[in-house]
This record gives structure tokens, sequence and C-alpha cells, in this order.
């Protein structure tokens, strides 16, 4: 069923696990992913963004992923993911999604919290929920490189970015970056615990394929309450293409590469603890 990502993830900062937010952009990370939540009893996000719509037609996607949320007694929301404008996002709502994320976190201070209220003000009364980033979590780079010269979230703004935007969750930058990690990751958990202590929406950690599990479940217990994956899911299907015999068929492969997408998708929702919590939902 679909339903609201602020009530999913108020319940999950309630009960202390996290959601998973998977980005998916194919029917076989679509079908495995929601393979691996029905089996596991799991509440879910499944996402898309722009970075995607080089594969994949979001105007007709739109359709399926909202079949799947629709026909399932799972928990489950439609997010687009990093919405860089007011425009895109809005398109987005206009298409079918339910859940957004406004991403200013490449401007200044002033000029994200413009761009986020903006997406605020307009998309609430819609109850649409708002995800917005302060920090910057960059895009794939050499993580060593990136490092010295990341722009963490600053916990002495996370309060007054959360007050003066009303979101309704924040993603923060904590040592995390999307795509795959060339160094171990180094999360700061200090500034998790200060930003944690200054705001009491649900935090959001972007980046997390390839953290390792004791990092995350650490970063659950400090107040992560939606976790995003893409990376792993595509490094899932990819060593399941490697894996196929030379004579595989195109068919065969297809399955192998959901099957592997949904046991990757299946690890981490037990490393989140989100499995059966689909349960109660009503009750909450
Ligand atoms: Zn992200």
């Amino acid at each position: 069923m679909l339903v609201s990502t602020k009530d999913m993830l108020v319940k999950a900062q309630k009960e202390h696990y996290a959601v998973a937010n998977f980005c998916i952009w194919n029917v076989e990370m679509l079908s495995g992913v929601m393979q691996a939540c029905e089996k596991l009893q799991s509440p879910v996000i499944l996402s898309f963004g722009s970075g995607f719509l080089v594969n994949t037609d979001i105007n007709h996607f739109i359709h399926m992923m909202r079949s799947y949320a629709t026909q399932t007694a799972l928990p489950c929301s439609i997010h687009w993911d990093h919405g860089r404008s007011f425009e895109i996002v809005s398109h987005a709502i206009d298409i079918g999604y339910n859940s957004l994320m406004i991403d200013g976190s490449a401007y200044p201070f002033e000029e994200n919290i413009r761009r986020t209220k903006e997406v605020v003000d307009k998309f609430h009364p819609l109850c649409i929920p708002v995800e917005a980033e302060l920090g910057h979590v960059g895009a794939e780079t050499d993580y060593e490189e990136a490092l010295a010269h990341y722009l963490y979230t600053d916990p002495a703004q996370a309060a007054e970015f959360v007050e003066r935007t009303g979101i309704d969750s924040l993603a923060i930058a904590i040592g995390n970056q999307h795509g795959a990690y060339t160094a171990p990751p180094q999360i700061n958990f200090d500034i998790l615990e200060q930003v944690r202590n200054s705001v009491s929406i649900p935090l959001v950690l972007h980046g997390a394929s390839g953290i390792g599990d004791a990092d995350i479940r650490r970063a659950i217990d400090l107040g992560i309450t939606k976790i995003n994956i893409h990376t792993e899911l595509c490094e899932a299907a990819m060593d399941a293409i490697h894996a196929c015999p030379e004579n595989e068929k195109y068919q065969g492969l297809n399955i192998k590469v959901r099957d592997a997408v949904q046991a990757r998708a299946e690890n981490k929702i037990l490393l989140f603890g989100s499995n059966g919590k689909a349960a109660g939902w009503f009750a909450k």
C-alpha cells in the first residue's frame, strides 16, 4: 500500500530501525527489491532520480513503481531522489510520486534554505513529505580526494535549517559519499550525534553502499532512520552477470540479476532492522 514516507520514518525513529531507500531504475531491480521486502515483511521506499533518466523513461516506469506500491500489502512510498530544482520535483509529483527530496546542498546556506522552503510551501499542503540535504554528499569520485575538501553537515546550522524550511527529514554529510568507496569510509559519528541532538526529525544517510555493517548499526543507533542504497544493488547485479556461463541466455541472465538484487536487498533489510516491521502498521 502506498503510504507516506514521513509516517514510515516516524515509526522507524520510534522503534529504532531504518527504512531502506532502494534507488532503482529497471524492472529487475524493482522486482528483486520487492521480492526481498515481501519475504522479510519490510516497509520500503522505492526511489528514482534524474541520474537514471539516461536508463529509463520515468513517464512509463512510474506506472510500474506505483503498481508494485499499491498492490502490495507492505507500507511503500515512491520517492524522487536528489531533485535539483522546483521544476524537477514538481514534475515528479505530477506523474505520481508521493515523496520527494529537494537537493539544494550545492548552494550556499541561505540559497539552500530558499530553494528548500519553496518546495515545502508548495507540497506540504498536498501532504507530500520533503527531504533536504545540509552539507554535501558528493558524487562518485576518489574518496580520499573528496574527504580532503569534504563539506560536512554543520550541526550548528542544522537546527536553523530544519526550523526555517519545515522539512520532514534531513540528509546529512558525515563522510558518506555516493558510488563505490575507493578507500575505507570514515564516518564522523561525532557530527551525527551533534546533529541528532540538535534536531528531532528523521535523519537520512545517502551513499550507504560500501559502509560496513558495524558502522551502519552504529549510525542507526545514533538516529539514522532512512538509508539509501543503489551502488550495492548494481554490484550484486554485475556479480551475477559475471558469474553467468558464456552460453547463458538473456532471459536466464535477467532472472539471475533479479535474484541477486533480491539477495542484496535482503541483507540490507536485515542489517537495518526493518524486517517484520510491515506488520502492525495500522496499530502504531
Ligand atoms: Zn544520494
